[in-house]
């Protein structure tokens, strides 16, 4: 499938048509940055690349506001005036359809590129670049980029980077092999500011943000039986908080460091409907039961929504655990 995806952006390159490249709703630096490298290299090869995602209002999360190549952000309701029909559509670390939301819409009559590393991969499209071994999407966008023969400048490497970064937890998870070092070297050498990278990623919260951090702290579960920490976030917390939903993210990377339990979950409310993020330890797959439960994921890193109550929800997520298998390590 790797030559094929690189065929098809070649081709479509050609055409002078617009390639659109589209990351998952509420994006993160994996989907955005793959989106916008792949986005900066198209367009050294004289192509008209297009990046957008579903969000309302469409506003790139606060964090990913550094990412260069910004003026290639189309607004959904904006895609229907570029004048002519995409010659591609590719998704970028989108394991489903509905993971587009809206924008779902857009594969029907397209060609389409799918290039993702989620185990989970419905494989929607025409092609399907599909690694799962892979740590983040941008290591594969990475490997199109050489293929396409576009040299990785500073901008490009900057979004590559944000995505890795994200992706393996700053270099700790499983996934971080010898390759995602050398890959990461490579990007480093090209000038990016990591540091500044890493500060505007993880060290830019709000003090809103801490308060709300000790209330979905203080009211921690821990459920030894299940082998389970978790927390909430409800929609008034942000708003008495002052911070929006897309602020945190975060509060899951400090829940999962207890050491009594494998799984963590933060339950956020937004818009009505419960966003649970999942993680584990290793002792469960976590990509299975959500998918189980209508989401989906990675091994030790997943999600789901629903649309039931607190409690309904938290009912189901249990039922789902205990009869987890569990890893062997
Ligand atoms: P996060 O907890 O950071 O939002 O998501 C962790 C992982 O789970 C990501 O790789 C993301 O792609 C996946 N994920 C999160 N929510 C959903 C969901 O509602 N559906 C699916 N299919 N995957 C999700
Ligand atoms: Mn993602
Ligand atoms: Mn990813």
């Amino acid at each position: 499938a790797f030559g094929a995806a690189v065929r098809a952006l070649r081709s479509a390159a050609d055409t002078g048509a617009p390639v659109l490249l589209l990351a998952h709703v509420n994006p993160d630096g994996d989907s955005l940055g793959s989106a916008i490298a792949l986005g900066l290299a198209l367009r050294r090869l004289g192509a008209r690349p297009r990046v957008s995602f579903d969000a309302e209002p469409f506003v790139v999360p606060r964090t990913l506001r550094f990412l260069p190549g910004q003026d290639l952000l189309v607004a959904p309701g904006d895609l229907d005036g570029l004048g002519a029909a995409a010659a591609l559509v590719v998704t970028l670390d989108v394991g489903s359809e509905e993971r587009l939301g809206r924008l779902s819409r857009r594969l029907a009559g397209a060609r389409s590129l799918v290039v993702d590393h989620h185990a989970s991969n419905t494989l929607f499209g025409e092609v399907n670049f599909v690694d799962p071994e892979a740590a983040s999407t941008s290591v594969l966008v990475t490997r199109i980029i050489d293929a396409l023969g576009v040299e990785l400048d500073r901008d490009i490497a900057a979004a590559v980077y944000t995505g890795l970064v994200t992706d393996t937890g700053s270099f700790r998870f499983a996934a971080t092999t010898p390759a995602v070092h050398e890959l990461a070297a490579r990007l480093l050498a090209t000038g990016i500011r990591h540091d500044q990278i890493c500060r505007t990623l993880w060290d830019t919260h709000r003090f809103g943000y801490l308060k709300l951090l000790g209330q979905a702290l203080e009211r921690a579960r821990l459920e030894p039986e299940l082998d389970l920490i978790w927390t909430w976030c409800t929609e008034s917390d942000l708003r008495l908080a002052g911070i929006g939903y897309d602020e945190i993210e975060a509060v899951i990377d400090t829940v999962r460091t207890v050491s009594e339990a494998e799984v963590a979950l933060v339950c956020k409310q937004d818009g009505g409907i419960w966003k649970l993020s999942v993680r584990s330890k290793g002792a469960v797959d976590v990509g299975a039961l959500c998918t189980t439960l209508g989401g989906g994921g990675h091994r030790f890193a997943a999600g789901v929504s629903s649309s039931e109550s607190l409690a309904a929800t938290m009912d189901r997520f249990r039922e789902e655990l205990v009869h987890a298998p569990r890893l062997s390590r």
